[in-house]
């Protein structure tokens, strides 16, 4: 098994993994995009994120098809097809060793050769990579639960300016209430849309639970392929789930909070801004979807397993 080390270039250190783009596997500190490419310059790029878990791949396909969807949306093209992509990520996790991995594919708009100001005239450039696992939540925050703060001075770039389903790193709404939530002491942040709805946070989407029933809103914020999940746990489970405007009451209110992303899966919320939720413990039902989310880490009706010693790359 191959294991690149960690890379120290130019001063800065990496973290191990393991990148492909152009054609070749590299090191991840040698993989670089130049300045002068859009997805930096304007941001103009789209993205997924998968993670593998005890060496498997959770719900591959699910973020391959919102990669595709994104991709179609901005008129970007990966010149991979399904299987090539798949085989490039597979093989990724493989050069890098890595049993718990954050698995990103990305596409940027890229550079025109003349620098013309043309999105047409751009080259696309398509990149992945695989790194450590990395989580919304550390293990602590997992097991006690999250002090998350709603903020109310920033908002979330609403849909009718940049559609959340095309996944973006347009965060500086949620990087700023990053920083206003720490300054009032949060562990993480939620944030509202325009109509003074709750959205979502950096990286992740919410539930509240009240009487029994799980809330999570639903237009102005990316469809999480975890928030997904969860809603086909709550099938198996016999909840039932409202996706639809959750308002600040409701949230205030709640039984129990959870967050959901790929970067740590369902982590508990045990304060919303100065008020412990239910009883300051992670609840009932979030400890159930919990359950079976990990659960299902070890079905292979939703996994994909890495085979470390095989070559997955389609040549
Ligand atoms: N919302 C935003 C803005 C995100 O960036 C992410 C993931 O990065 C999520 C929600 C959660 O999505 P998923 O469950 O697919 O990781």
């Amino acid at each position: 098994m191959t294991q690149p080390d960690v890379g120290r270039i130019d001063g800065l250190t990496y973290p191990h993994g393991v990148a492909y783009m152009a054609g070749r596997f590299l090191p991840m500190s040698e993989a670089r995009i130049s300045v002068l490419d859009w997805g930096l310059l304007h941001s103009d790029v789209t993205y997924d994120t998968v993670h593998v878990w005890d060496g498997k791949f959770f719900r591959l396909d699910l973020h391959i098809e919102r990669f595709r969807r994104s991709l179609a949306k901005l008129r970007l093209t990966v010149p991979h097809d399904d299987d090539a992509l798949r085989g490039i990520l597979i093989e990724c996790v493989r050069r890098s060793g890595h049993r718990n991995a954050y698995v990103e594919m990305l596409c940027t708009r890229g550079i025109s050769p003349t620098f013309s100001r043309d999105p047409r005239e751009a080259l696309n450039q398509f990149v992945a990579f695989a790194v450590p696992f990395g989580s919304v939540a550390n293990a602590r925050q997992v097991k006690e639960g999250l002090h998350l703060y709603l903020i109310d001075s920033v908002r979330r770039i609403p849909p009718e300016s940049v559609d959340p389903q095309i996944k973006n790193y347009h965060w500086l709404d949620l990087v700023t209430a990053q920083f206003h939530g720490f300054d009032a002491g949060a562990e993480t942040v939620v944030i509202k849309d325009m109509d003074g709805n709750i959205a979502e946070g950096p990286g992740f989407n919410i539930f509240a639970v009240k009487n029994g029933t799980l809330y999570t809103p639903e237009r102005g914020v990316l469809h999480g392929i975890t928030r997904r999940t969860v809603f086909d746990i709550a099938a198996q489970e016999g909840f039932a789930v409202n996706a639809g405007a959750v308002d600040e009451t409701l949230l205030r209110d709640a039984d129990e909070i959870f967050i959901t992303s790929t970067a740590g899966g369902i982590m508990p919320v045990s304060r919303l801004n100065d008020t412990p939720v239910g009883n300051g413990r992670p609840g009932e039902i979030t400890q159930a979807v919990f359950r079976v989310y990990w659960a299902w880490h070890n079905d292979p009706a939703y996994t994909l397993d890495v085979d470390y010693d095989g070559d997955h790359h389609a040549r």
